[in-house]
């Protein structure tokens, strides 16, 4: 266990939200557990998708997950499923998360939805509460996308959204193809696409998440809720000139990819106002090749990040960002080729849920505040087959994928209530229905 976040989580917590079988103690302890699984010099956790790290701290999970009764399984994509039965069969209410990390990333994004969700069964588990359906709690595999660019696989892998034509297209930054990545990690490429589930087995799934911005912290309260998830569409760019010496070659003539890569990156910045007040556009990873000082690239790699919550804006800021990739490299005499790398439909949440949700919220004295989640979730992929809710935890600072990543335990424990509520309230209905 890392003392220090276990520690500093339980230094800021009073106890007063310790009820109805519900333990902040308990959350902290296991926070810090996950946090010195490939803990890092600086606070933070490197646990890549399909990583020794992410299995470890997957069977960790698996160990508590057993000692809270739950029948646990692990699927072929490494999606952990703990399942407890109801009073009833039928459809099950599931929750959960992820817990791989970006490099060097924070202890809460990810680990804190499967958590929550099992300090969820805990509490219910201890005030001998029987849910009337069954209740699955799981840990989806490489949600980050750090591994092979292409995140929420697990989720995908599940809802049956992944062909094998995709899954042998991927290789990481070693050159391992998805392959031999999912070979080590113990399954296969077959047995990965074998984890699609009937999606009439779950009928609704919840996920908690911190923010991972400040509107939360900006507004004073603990969590909210989520309305909708933007989609994202993520787009390669691979820009190809000629390499030269940078003291041999004469400025005329050269064709220079970086100088392409770099006016079009600077005028992405400036597209997404164009449509709408919501959509955001970033280049956030850049391959230059062969990288030296005194070396013309050959080469530039990056990828474009494109997100809305409104898919015609998002689509339509996608093909702007393709002409002017095409315009840019034309203007240096290099040439681009464009590939759409994931393309994902902005998910809303139901009317009738957020209303459910927003009650629950006022019941518990917490002001409903509504908003949209820029980023993508395991939740978005699952809300694409099954109704779905996301509520988000404050994130302090707004700060994510870093080590400084922080929620306070106050915050934490009193979205395990919300959701513990909202879970009984939503099993209730789904039971009734069943009838
Ligand atoms: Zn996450």
């Amino acid at each position: 266990m890392r003392e220090s976040v276990r520690d500093r989580l339980l230094a800021g917590y009073d106890g007063a939200a310790d009820r109805d079988g519900v333990s902040g103690e308990r959350l902290a302890e296991r926070l810090a557990t996950l946090a010195s699984i490939g803990e890092t010099e600086d606070g933070g956790v490197n646990r890549p998708g399909f990583s020794a790290e992410e299995k470890r701290a997957k069977e960790q999970v698996i160990e508590w997950m057993r000692e809270a009764g739950l029948d646990v399984r692990m699927d072929g994509a490494g999606n952990v499923i703990g399942r407890l039965e109801g009073k009833a069969d039928g459809l099950a209410f599931a929750a959960g998360s992820h817990v791989d990390s970006v490099p060097n990333g924070g202890n809460f994004d990810g680990p804190l939805g499967v958590l929550s969700a099992l300090e969820v069964v805990e509490a219910w588990k201890e005030t001998g509460y029987e849910p009337p359906v069954p209740v699955e709690v799981i840990i989806f595999s490489e949600e980050e996308g750090s591994r092979f660019g292409a995140g929420i696989m697990g989720s995908q892998a599940m809802t049956g959204d992944l062909s094998r034509e995709a899954l042998t297209m991927l290789s990481d930054a070693n050159g391992n193809s998805f392959e031999e990545v999912i070979g080590a990690y113990g399954t296969s490429v077959d047995a990965f696409l074998e984890a699609a589930r009937d999606p009439k087995e779950i009928g609704f799934y919840a996920e908690i998440h911190i923010e991972q911005g400040k509107l939360l912290e900006q507004a004073g309260l603990p969590a909210g809720i989520v309305k909708g998830i933007a989609g994202p569409a993520w787009l390669n760019a691979v820009f190809r000139g000629t390499a030269g010496h940078a003291g041999n070659t004469p400025m005329a003539g050269r064709r220079d990819p970086l100088v392409a890569a770099g006016r079009f990156v600077h005028e992405v910045s400036s597209l997404p106002a164009r449509f709408s007040d919501t959509a955001v556009a970033t280049v956030g990873k850049l391959n230059v090749s062969p990288n030296g000082a005194n070396v013309i690239p050959e080469q530039v790699a990056l990828t474009v990040d494109i997100r809305d919550l409104d898919k015609t804006a998002r689509d339509g800021l996608l093909q702007k960002v393709r002409e002017t990739a095409e315009r840019c490299a034309a203007d240096s005499g290099v040439e681009v080729l464009l590939e759409l790398a994931s393309s994902i439909d902005p998910v809303p949440v139901t009317d009738e849920v957020r209303e459910e949700l927003g009650e629950v919220f006022e019941e518990a004295g917490v002001r409903p505040m509504e908003f949209m989640s820029g980023a993508g979730h395991d939740a978005m992929i699952l809300g694409r087959h099954v109704p779905m809710a996301m509520i988000f935890v404050k994130s302090i600072g707004g700060i994510s994928h870093n080590p400084a990543e922080w929620s306070d335990l106050e915050d934490c424990i009193a979205a395990v209530h919300l959701l513990k509520r909202f879970a009984e309230q939503r099993m209730e209905k789904m039971a009734a229905h069943e009838d």
